[in-house]
C-alpha cells in the first residue's frame, strides 16, 4: 500500500512544521491529493490514524482535498477535466495531454496551536 508511505512522509512533514513553529497542539491538517496519484481518501484517512499514534498528531483532522486530473488540448488550447477512458477533447475531439493538475499531494494548510 503506498498510502502508508506517504501519510508517514506527511505526519513526518508536520511534526517537523510544529517543532519548527513551537507548536503545542495541531488542531487540524488539510492536505491536496490529485487523483491521478491514485490515493484513495479512505486509505490516506485510515492509515492517518494508525500512524499519527502517539505523535503530535494523534486525534487531529485530517482533511483531504481531492483534485480531478485535467487535460490540456494543443490544438485548440482548451483545458479539461478528465473523463474516464478518454482523453479526448470536448470541444475539437483531438487527444488532450496530461498536465501537473492531478498529480499532486501536499500540505496545504495546517491550524497550530502555540
Ligand atoms: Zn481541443
Amino acid at each position: 500500500m503506498h498510502e502508508a508511505s506517504v501519510v508517514e512522509a506527511l505526519i513526518k512533514k508536520a511534526e517537523k512544521f510544529a517543532s519548527e513553529n513551537k507548536a503545542q497542539k495541531i488542531l487540524k491538517i488539510s492536505v491536496v491529493a490529485g487523483e491521478t496519484t491514485g490515493y484513495m481518501e479512505e486509505a490516506l484517512q485510515h492509515y492517518f490514524s494508525v500512524l499519527s499514534k502517539d505523535t503530535i498528531l494523534e486525534n487531529v483532522k485530517l482533511s483531504i482535498t481531492m483534485v480531478k486530473p485535467r487535460l490540456e488540448c494543443k490544438s485548440c488550447g482548451d483545458s479539461f477535466e478528465r473523463k474516464r477512458f478518454s482523453f479526448d477533447c470536448p470541444k475539437c475531439g483531438k487527444p488532450g495531454q496530461m498536465t501537473d493538475f492531478g498529480t499532486e499531494f501536499y500540505i496545504d494548510n495546517m491550524e497550530i496551536e502555540g
